[in-house]
């Protein structure tokens, strides 16, 4: 393993469209972490080398105690090193985001931080039921700014009630921060959240797909005129600052998930952790099954390479296509794309215009095998 994931399943209180393993309160942190420990632990023998990169997820890594996020670096630091140039990423919640912590976070070695803002207008905070206000995460920006050349924020478009010029400001907002990084996602209603209920008993206005690819569209103009480049269908960044962790999923590298819920891939097999904090627990300090695993045939290899390759603006080459798939599949989805104004393709590489990023879900559908 050379890339780790962490996952952190505590937050403060559960945000509406929230659909992440993830409890409220942090009251279980001490038996989680050594139970974190132990599983790494459990999978040291996975080690291969110097760690690329280390991202801690969530839930809200920024709500976890100092002490206990140092004895998961203490046990790291024993059993791996690091690359020179790896990169940390710690995601945090304005709500616990103050010097004294980004103090901390750098003197583990983090180096990247990527911050929950979601909007600067109140009424969306609102209704995505987050527990920070809008001054508090300018506030906070600026804090991590004096910590971290790489700060990250995410945002979310698409929120009813909000009209385009309400989105372009937050990335504007971003920009006069000298933010380095920006995730734009679209506000989507997942199964399991609170929203979908809310939705569904008309406590909350429905979202209106139009609106959000309108202002995702404005938004990424506006992010581009001030040196953002877009390199991933929801990311947008400064020269240089691309999230490596992140880009080694889309190119469908190896990496080892910890935690209750986290995933892993090794290339053949698909690993997932119980999402389920107590549960994951206990299962692991009894020494009992805590995962479940998949192998990965030749069709579902495929589909994840369209998947996650084509999330890149930069896309695919013909090269690495062929290696896994051969010439002869090339061929077909060459005759599938060539003809489309949603495709850029040329003789050696495949990618999504920016009108095909936006319609990506569906043109990735069309091209996966059933
Ligand atoms: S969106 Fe983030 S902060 Fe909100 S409940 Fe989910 S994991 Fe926690």
């Amino acid at each position: 393993m050379k890339r780790i994931y962490i996952h952190v399943p505590f937050c403060i209180s559960k945000c509406a469209y929230c659909d992440f393993y993830s409890i409220e309160g942090n009251e279980l942190q001490e038996l989680y972490v050594s139970a974190l420990i132990k599983e790494l632990e459990l999978r040291k023998s996975e080690k291969s080398g110097p760690l690329k990169s280390l991202y801690f997820g969530g839930g809200t890594p920024s709500y976890l105690d100092k002490k206990i996020l140092s004895r998961i670096f203490e046990y790291l630091n024993s059993i791996f090193s690091f690359e020179p140039d790896a990169e940390i990423t710690l995601e945090a919640n304005p709500e616990n985001i103050d010097d004294d912590k980004c103090k901390t976070w750098e003197s583990f070695g983090v180096n990247r931080l990527s911050i929950g803002v979601q909007s600067f207008h109140p009424d969306d905070l609102k209704y995505l039921q987050r527990v920070h206000t809008a001054e508090k995460a300018i506030s906070v920006l600026k804090t991590a700014k004096k910590y971290f050349s790489n700060v990250s924020a995410d945002l979310i478009h698409g929120i009813p009630g909000a009209d385009d010029q309400r989105f372009v400001r937050n990335v504007k907002i971003l920009s006069d921060l000298d933010v380095s990084h920006i995730s734009m996602y679209s506000l989507s209603i997942e199964d399991r959240s609170r929203l979908k209920r809310l939705i569904h008993n008309k406590e909350r206005a429905d979202i209106d797909e139009e609106a959000q690819a309108q202002q995702f569209i404005l938004a990424a103009e506006t992010a581009e005129k001030m040196d953002y480049k877009q390199y991933e269908i929801s990311n947008f960044c400064k020269s240089g600052v691309e999230s490596k962790h992140n880009t080694a999923y889309w190119k469908g590298e190896p990496y080892a998930g910890f935690g209750p819920s986290a995933h892993s891939f090794n290339g053949a097999e698909r690993r997932w952790n119980i999402a389920d904090l107590k549960e994951y627990i206990s299962a692991v300090e009894s020494g009992t099954k805590y995962f479940e695993t998949e192998t990965i045939g030749p069709q579902e290899k495929y589909n994840e390479f369209i998947l996650t390759r084509l999330r890149l603006v930069e896309g695919f080459s013909r090269q690495e296509f062929e290696q896994e798939f051969g010439a002869d599949k090339f061929r077909k989805i060459l005759l599938k794309t060539h003809n489309s104004p949603c495709f850029l393709v040329s003789e050696n590489r495949i990618a999504f215009t920016r009108e095909g990023l936006l319609l990506s879900d569906a043109l990735m559908s069309e091209l996966m095998e059933a």
